[in-house]
């Protein structure tokens, strides 16, 4: 186990490195896939980590598994070739085992494997005692204390390095999206975590190739560490998530086209504009909260008369009525339709809480 520590400390100046840039094949297929994608996204210079599926949890059986362990020694043929340190999933304590005895620099936990505390507590187990650097990928649904038990329980065992990897929530019915960024949710994550290391996985966000670049960049302006980024020497053949591989030479285009913003401002006059600007915000967001309180007070006065009426809270007309003079007043200033309608469901919701509360006292 000496060994493998000190293999793990060497790859320390990685986890410092930002933006943090991991790419590589979705499923590691066959020696030739794995070296040649290797050799391409090292030819590139902008890539940090390689990347390989070596066990692949799918959907349905049946479908390809992953080669397993017979892919490690090509990935560390790849490593020799190239220099890149290697990350791959794993999901259970035999596979851990595996990918230490190989030298694997940091591991990784699936969307798949987040969503079961027995799965993590027992990868978690068998890491104990060992420095390795992991990252945990969101559960395929939207549950922040899931993921955040994970973290914990990786924590408990005495795991220092922890990164986070939002690679986006299952919804149902979503079609614009593989799986659904829900940035709200991956924003709270990261406020919850400062100082962790967040990285966006746009591939499984996307699911195919055309919003790559939309979806990094909207992680890059939120801040986000780095990347994971799914790439394969012929994605068109991949056996596994062919739509969402792009080639090594796409990964740097990608990665050239990406506008790098900083969080911490050096310009003075600028930052100075920006505070101001905050202050303004705050000012208005106490205000707006103010409003609401108003508005609710009246919403009260309502429920009171509808409680000596006898009349039912939903009144469905007088809420279109509400939605319809909204949509046209935002309209004019500038405020979508989809972002009124969330809004006014929100409201209306905690409107409906107020009067049911009254009706019932
Ligand atoms: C993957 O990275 O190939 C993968 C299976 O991702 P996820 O766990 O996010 O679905
Ligand atoms: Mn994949």
């Amino acid at each position: 186990m000496e060994g493998v520590n000190k293999e793990h400390n060497s790859s320390l100046h990685i986890w410092k490195k930002r933006p943090m840039i991991i790419s590589g094949p979705c499923s590691a297929e066959t020696e030739e896939q794995v070296l040649a994608t290797a050799q391409q996204l090292a030819a590139t210079k902008k890539i940090d980590i390689l990347r390989a599926g070596v066990w692949k949890p799918r959907t349905r059986p049946g479908q390809f598994e992953g080669v397993g362990e017979k892919a490690l020694p090509w990935l560390v043929k790849a490593k020799a070739l190239t220099g890149l340190p290697l990350t791959i999933e794993v999901a259970s304590a035999k596979q851990v085992e595996l990918a230490l005895s190989a030298g694997i620099d940091i591991l990784w936990v699936g969307a798949r494997t987040t969503v079961n505390p027995f799965s993590v507590q027992e990868i978690a187990n068998a890491l104990k005692g060992v420095d390795i650097p992991i990252l945990i990928k969101n559960p395929i649904h939207p549950d922040l204390e899931l993921w955040t038990g994970a973290i914990e329980r990786f924590e408990k065992t005495g795991i220092q390095k922890i990164g986070l990897v939002h690679r986006g929530f299952s919804s149902y019915g979503n079609t614009e999206y593989r799986n659904a960024p829900m940035w709200h949710l991956a924003i709270e994550m990261k406020r919850r975590n400062p100082g962790r290391i967040f990285i966006c996985d746009p591939s499984h966000i996307c699911g195919r190739r055309e919003i790559l670049l939309e979806v990094a960049q909207k992680s890059i302006d939120l801040d986000y560490d780095g990347l994971m980024i799914e790439s394969h020497f012929d994605p068109d053949n991949a056996w596994s998530d062919a739509k969402q591989q792009i080639i090594p030479e796409q990964v740097e285009l990608l990665l050239n086209s990406i506008i790098w913003r900083k969080e911490d401002i050096d310009n003075k006059d600028l930052s100075t504009a920006i505070e101001s600007l905050r202050q303004q915000i705050n000012q208005l967001d106490d205000e707006l909260i103010q409003i609401l309180s108003q508005r609710m007070k009246l919403v009260d006065k309502i429920g009171e008369y509808k409680k000596e009426n006898n009349v039912t809270i939903l009144q469905t007309s007088r809420w279109n009525e509400i939605l319809e003079r909204s949509f046209n007043k935002g309209e004019l200033l500038g405020l979508s339709k989809e972002f009124i309608i969330k809004y006014f469901d929100a409201v209306h919701m905690e409107s409906i809480n107020h009067q049911n509360k009254i009706m019932n006292s």
